[in-house]
């Protein structure tokens, strides 16, 4: 990680000095010098990572990196590049449409790419299928005097918390994925937000544009990755642009609630939207990430199962709150019937559960005078430790484990990580170890969703860490 930093260092002071070298030139070539430094840092950030992926030390979301940056025609007169976040090129006689804008480090090969497919580059319009990095981190480099950027009328507050939250949102996500830099980048030309978008639209609303005899239509539509999602319709051809509507595959339980901590999405207005892209029913799905999916039987019936089983999900936690179970009762209980299975890879139903539980009743539990004050459960645990005593506590979470019961082995194991004294004893961080390699186990032989497994492998790191540490002290 030192390395990688000092890089990105030194690659964020070059870009700032040519920055400020480029400053009295023009826009295009200040554009194309800053591109050039872009790309540098681009590829210093990829080797990092490769080496990571070589070591098995990273995660699915790190090996989106190396997918080849090419460009291809994916439909009549679309055009994808592909990276860690496609971008398509509609093109027309009356200028092109781009959809979605990458992440900004890998701008410089993408529009490259682009550029060897697409001989005319001259843009009109800008869609932005929703807020996130991956998706909004080119635009300042596409852009050109009188290009219009359409997003949804939330776009700009959900592009307000995400900066306001950053640095938060930064260090969640830096535990994840561990090959992230230390802090967000702060230079101007890689910086987070910063977007207008010249026109939007509505919830519910679309907007018809035409162009050199081609019509495309937006759709704004709360989707499985925020509420400020819109997806491209290509009417004629039967299209659908679809950005981050359904999450990175298709079709899957969706992420309706994301565990990296953003704000809570809402479940009746995603199945809303379904329902009108079940009515649109496209052949053709062309995702914010990796491939198409083509065929409309398939789609339909995708579509239909992923909006049937958010309608099930919901349904079930909502009769289970109205007959009294506990929250964590239905996160045991409820599960998919065999006609409604999904990859739960990326949205995982009991979290949906708690999700839609917390959405609904939101904050207090119900359970605990104690959840009303803020005096934390931890500030009386080494009291609970020093009177039950620490040996008789790791016995009981061995035997937790031993039992194949390693979430009531971590309940123990987190009264002692509560007291600063035995958080980093190498015993305790041991049973820890036994008890998330047992968990990591079960995720990877079990439904594989990816963000529990980033998570515990991010609490193995920290428990090995805890033992080599002491091991290494005189
Ligand atoms: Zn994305």
């Amino acid at each position: 990680m030192g390395n990688f930093i000092k890089y990105l260092i030194f690659g964020v002071i070059g870009l700032v000095v040519i920055g400020i070298l480029t400053y009295q030139y023009s826009d295009s070539a200040k554009k194309q010098v800053q591109l050039q430094a872009l790309d540098t840092v681009h590829d210093l950030a990829t080797n990092r990572m490769k080496k990571q992926a070589e070591n098995g030390s990273t995660s699915v979301a790190a090996e989106f990196i190396n997918l080849p940056i090419e460009a291809t025609e994916v439909a009549d007169g679309v055009f994808r590049v592909t990276g860690i976040g496609n971008i398509y090129m509609v093109t027309t006689d009356a200028g092109n449409v781009l959809f979605d804008t990458g992440l900004v480090m890998q701008v410089p090969k993408q529009i490259a790419a682009m550029k060897e497919v697409v001989q005319d580059n001259k843009l009109s319009h800008i869609i932005l299928s929703h807020s996130h990095a991956d998706h909004i981190g080119g635009v300042k480099y596409w852009r050109e005097e009188g290009v219009e950027i359409i997003a949804h009328d939330q776009f700009t507050e959900e592009q307000r918390y995400l900066k306001a939250l950053e640095p938060y949102l930064h260090n969640r996500n830096r535990l994840l994925f561990p090959f992230m830099p230390e802090k967000p980048p702060t230079a101007e030309m890689i910086a987070y937000g910063g977007i207008t978008p010249t026109l939007t639209v509505k919830e519910g609303d679309s907007y018809r544009l035409e162009l050199g005899g081609k019509v495309m239509e937006i759709y704004a539509m709360a989707g499985a990755e925020g509420a400020d999602n819109v997806v491209m319709w290509l009417p004629e051809q039967k299209v659908l642009l679809s950005g981050d509507f359904f999450g990175p595959m298709f079709p899957q339980f969706p992420n309706v609630f994301t565990m990296r901590g953003e704000k809570i999405r809402k479940p009746m207005e995603y199945i809303k939207s379904l329902n009108r892209l079940i009515e649109l029913a496209p052949e053709v799905i062309m995702p914010g990430h990796l491939d198409p999916v083509r065929g409309e039987e398939k789609i339909v019936a995708g579509l239909t199962k992923m909006r049937d089983a958010v309608q099930y999900v919901h349904d079930e936690t909502i009769a289970g709150m109205n007959s009294g179970k506990t929250l964590y009762q239905l996160m045991e209980t409820i599960s998919l019937p065999p006609e409604l299975e999904l990859s739960q890879a990326h949205g995982r139903v009991s979290w949906a559960v708690k999700s839609i539980w917390e959405y609904y009743a939101t904050w207090f539990h119900f359970d605990r005078t104690t959840e009303l004050y803020g005096v934390d459960r931890g500030d009386v645990m080494p009291d609970v430790v020093a009177l039950a005593g620490v040996d008789a506590l790791l016995d009981k979470a061995r035997s937790f484990n031993k039992a194949g019961q390693p979430v009531h082995a971590m309940h123990i194991i987190e009264i002692l990580l509560a007291d600063p004294t035995q958080a980093s004893d190498p015993s305790v961080n041991k049973v820890r170890l036994e008890a998330l390699q047992l968990l990591l186990d079960e995720a990877i032989n079990g439904i594989e969703n990816s963000y529990e497994i980033y998570w515990l492998n991010a609490q193995i790191r920290l428990a090995e860490g805890a033992i080599a540490e002491e091991g290494e002290a005189p």
